[in-house]
C-alpha cells in the first residue's frame, strides 16, 4: 500500500512580497523534483522496483511505435458563460525564441485545457519580447535584480493582464519546469480575486521553462538549462525512478523520452505542448491554493478538501489532465470572479 504524494514541476503558490521569498520557496527540498517533468513519488514510494515496461528494440520498431498525430486539432475552446481571463506571454528573448505560430499553438492548448476545468476562457492580450539581460543593465540596481524589477520595467507605460505566462529560464524554472509568482499593483483590477487576501488588486503569473522535457531519458542535468544526452538508459530519477528504462528518441519532441507505454500513451506526450500548456494552468491555479505543494493533485490534503476523495486512480493521465492540480482549485478560482 503505497500514500502517492504527487510533487509536480516543484512550483511555488505563494502570493510573494520579494523575489527573494520565491527563490527561498523554490528551493525547499521538499519541492525537489524529477527534472524530466514527471509527477514524482514521495520518498515512501522510492521502493518501487518495477521493471521497465519495454525491452529494448531495434531502431526501426522504436520509430514505428511513436504515435503520429491524427487530424491537427485546430480547435480554440470557449466558455460556455462567456468569461474570459487577460493573459500576457512575455518572452524572455535571452532564453528562447519561439515563432508567434508557435505561442499561438501553445496558447491554444492552454485556454482548451482551463476552458475544460474552469469554464473560463484565456483572452490572449499581447505578446511581448524583451531581453532580461538589457533591462536588468538598464536599471544599474546596486542589489541583485529580481522579477519584480523587470516586470515592474516592462509595464512601465503599459497595462498589466491578469496573469501573465512568463517564457524564462532561470534556475528555478529550467530545474522544476516553472513557478508562480504573484503580486499586488495598485491601480490594477483582477476580476478573479485572490481569495489568500482581501485584495482585488493582484498579478498572477507564472515564469516558465519554455523547453522543459517531459519523461526526458539519459539525460546529465548538471546544467539544467542545457541537458547533455549520455545514456541510451534512464539514470537518476529518470522515468519515475525506474533506472534502466530504455531511452526512445522522438523527433517531434527534439529529445528523448523514456520508453514505457505508460508515458509514451500519456496526455503529455501526445504534443509539444501539452505539458507545458498544462504548467501554465498549474501555476495559475497556485494561487487560489493556501496549501502550497499540498494543492497538488493526490495528496491528502486535496482528498481532504474534496471530502475524502482525491481522485488519484494513480495513473499519468489523470492527474496530468487535472494539471496535477487539486481539482477543487478550479472551482475556487471560478468562484473568485467578480466585475472590477
Ligand atoms: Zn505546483
Amino acid at each position: 500500500m503505497f500514500f502517492v504524494l504527487i510533487l509536480f514541476l516543484g512550483c511555488v503558490s505563494e502570493t510573494k512580497e520579494s523575489a527573494k521569498e520565491i527563490k527561498n520557496k523554490t528551493t525547499e527540498p521538499s519541492q525537489k523534483q524529477d527534472t524530466s517533468g514527471y509527477p514524482v513519488k514521495s520518498s515512501k514510494n522510492d521502493a518501487i522496483t518495477e521493471p521497465p515496461q519495454s525491452v529494448l528494440k531495434t531502431p526501426l520498431e522504436k520509430s514505428a511505435q511513436v504515435k503520429q498525430p491524427a487530424e491537427k486539432d485546430t480547435t480554440f475552446k470557449n466558455s460556455s458563460i462567456n468569461r474570459n481571463i487577460k493573459v500576457d506571454i512575455i518572452v524572455d528573448t535571452d532564453s528562447y525564441s519561439p515563432t508567434d505560430s508557435e505561442l499561438n499553438e501553445f496558447f491554444r492548448i492552454t485556454n482548451n485545457v482551463l476552458v475544460e476545468k474552469t469554464d473560463v476562457e484565456m483572452k490572449l492580450v499581447k505578446i511581448k519580447r524583451i531581453s532580461y539581460s538589457e533591462i536588468k543593465n538598464s536599471l544599474h540596481l546596486s542589489r541583485p535584480t529580481y522579477n519584480d524589477d523587470v516586470l515592474n520595467k516592462i509595464y512601465e507605460s503599459d497595462t498589466w493582464p491578469e496573469f501573465f505566462i512568463f517564457l524564462r529560464a532561470d534556475d528555478s524554472s529550467a530545474t522544476y519546469g516553472g513557478y508562480s509568482i504573484s503580486f499586488a499593483r495598485l491601480s490594477t483590477c483582477n476580476r478573479y480575486k485572490s481569495p489568500l487576501n482581501s485584495r482585488t488588486d493582484m498579478v498572477y503569473g507564472g515564469v516558465m521553462d519554455w523547453k522543459h522535457t517531459y519523461s526526458s531519458c539519459g539525460y546529465d542535468r548538471t546544467d539544467p538549462k542545457h541537458l547533455a544526452h549520455i545514456s541510451n538508459v534512464s539514470i537518476g530519477g529518470e522515468c519515475r525512478n525506474r533506472k534502466g528504462t530504455p531511452c526512445i528518441y522522438r523527433s517531434d519532441f527534439n529529445y528523448y523520452m523514456c520508453d514505457d507505454s505508460e508515458s509514451l500513451d500519456s496526455f503529455y506526450a501526445e504534443n509539444r505542448y501539452n505539458f507545458i500548456a498544462t504548467t501554465a494552468i498549474h501555476e495559475l491555479m497556485h494561487n487560489f491554493g493556501s496549501d502550497g505543494n499540498y494543492d497538488h493533485f493526490g495528496t491528502a490534503k486535496c482528498a481532504e478538501i474534496m471530502g475524502g476523495h482525491n481522485y488519484d486512480d494513480g495513473t499519468l493521465n489523470t492527474s496530468q489532465k487535472n494539471a496535477g492540480i487539486c481539482p477543487k482549485l478550479f472551482d475556487v478560482f471560478n468562484a473568485s470572479y467578480r466585475e472590477c
